[in-house]
């Protein structure tokens, strides 16, 4: 629509972050064991993505009458999960009407003081997790790229619902993304 065009926004994702937005922008982050499922609702353009450090753990969030936030929420994926639904809720838009794309779970070797075992076996939890919900809450999930062992940069452009990936080796990983993969 040509003078009123403007360039997008664009936001970096750190781990345990979310985002939701309502105008074009692009949101990056970059992903080793962490995953981030993107949300997008292709009538309005809204859209949603997160950046999940760990699976899951109890807790409860959203009702018909509002989004609950807990502490640290972004950094699992339950939780953030919860979050963002709640949100497309909140503006009228049911899970069902959603496009989700996941990304991310990489199962990380060589970690200097980490058991092999238990990095592996985030990655695989956090895509499992995920997984789950999107079963669980109907998602229509039209794309993934997950596992492995490498990492992966994303771009969301929001405004299209398109997604850009790049996986990344393991030692680009660490000079991007030094503390993303700490089990807190
Ligand atoms: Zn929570």
């Amino acid at each position: 629509m040509g003078i009123l065009e403007t360039t997008p926004a664009s936001v970096y994702l750190e781990p345990g972050e979310l985002f939701v937005g309502t105008r074009p922008t692009e949101v990056c982050t970059v992903l080793g064991s962490c995953v981030s499922l993107v949300l997008y609702h292709p009538q309005t353009k809204l859209s949603a993505m997160g950046h999940g450090k760990l699976p899951s753990r109890s807790c409860s969030h959203g009702s018909a009458n509002g989004v609950k936030v807990c502490r640290m929420m972004g950094d699992f994926v339950s939780c953030s999960t919860h979050f963002m639904l709640s949100w497309f809720h909140q503006m009228g838009i049911p899970s069902k009407e959603l496009e989700a794309k996941l990304f991310g779970g990489a199962m990380m070797f060589n970690l200097p003081g980490k058991e092999e075992a238990s990095t592996v076996a985030i990655g695989k939890r956090n895509v499992e997790t995920a997984m789950d919900m999107i079963r669980k809450e109907r998602l229509h999930l039209v794309a993934s790229d997950v596992g492995g062992p490498w990492g992966r940069k994303i771009f969301f452009h929001t405004g299209s619902g398109e997604v850009k990936l790049q996986r990344l080796r393991k030692t680009e990983l660490d000079l991007v993304n030094p503390l993303e993969i700490k089990e807190s």
